[in-house]
């Protein structure tokens, strides 16, 4: 397991704002409501949306704010041609197949899209809300292309481009822009 964590950490976060961001995640010091009150910091460890625990799960995975955003995000992969459930903790922390090279864009993805949930979130006023997450992400996918090219990565970018108005035109993306 080390092993996977390592390769992720230094192989599959394309910045170092990244990589803190997964050092922060491993160490389960990401400031979630859950860990707020356990440091006595928050008065309860539920998220002010839904009402459960806002534990790593909700956090990244559950929480009814961010499920247009992982919609969009499956949507899109799906048209990448990834058929991987990637909406897990498990995808999240560990990384999908993070030692088999083939998945490398995939992980890359997968951290930038756990960062852009965790920094819509902290730059929210008073963390009660997201930020608009599909830019924020974009934003970091701009950001980062620097750094990673690769086939899915561009097309994710192109997609989350054109899905400002929350819809799937894949004829869209494979005519005019592969
Ligand atoms: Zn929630």
């Amino acid at each position: 397991m080390w092993n996977q964590l390592y390769t992720n950490i230094y192989k599959c976060c394309p910045d170092n704002r990244i990589k803190q961001f997964k050092y922060k995640l491993i160490h389960n010091i990401v400031a979630t409501n859950e860990n707020l009150h356990k440091w006595k910091l928050t008065k309860s460890p539920t998220c002010t949306e839904c009402n459960d625990t806002e534990n790593y799960e909700h956090f990244f995975i559950k929480c009814k704010r961010i499920q247009e955003f992982w919609k969009t995000i499956n949507g899109t992969l799906f048209l990448c041609d990834y058929q991987i459930n990637i909406q897990t903790l498990k995808n999240i922390i560990l990384g999908h197949n993070v030692l088999q090279r083939q998945y490398h864009e995939l992980n890359v993805i997968i951290n930038i899209i756990s960062f852009s949930i965790y920094k819509s979130y902290m730059a929210s006023k008073r963390r009660t809300h997201f930020n608009t997450l599909k830019l924020l992400c974009l934003q970091e996918i701009k950001f980062t292309t620097l750094h990673v090219k690769g086939r899915k990565y561009n097309l994710l970018k192109t997609f989350l481009i054109n899905s400002q108005a929350n819809t799937i035109d894949p004829s869209h993306i494979r005519t005019h822009h592969i």
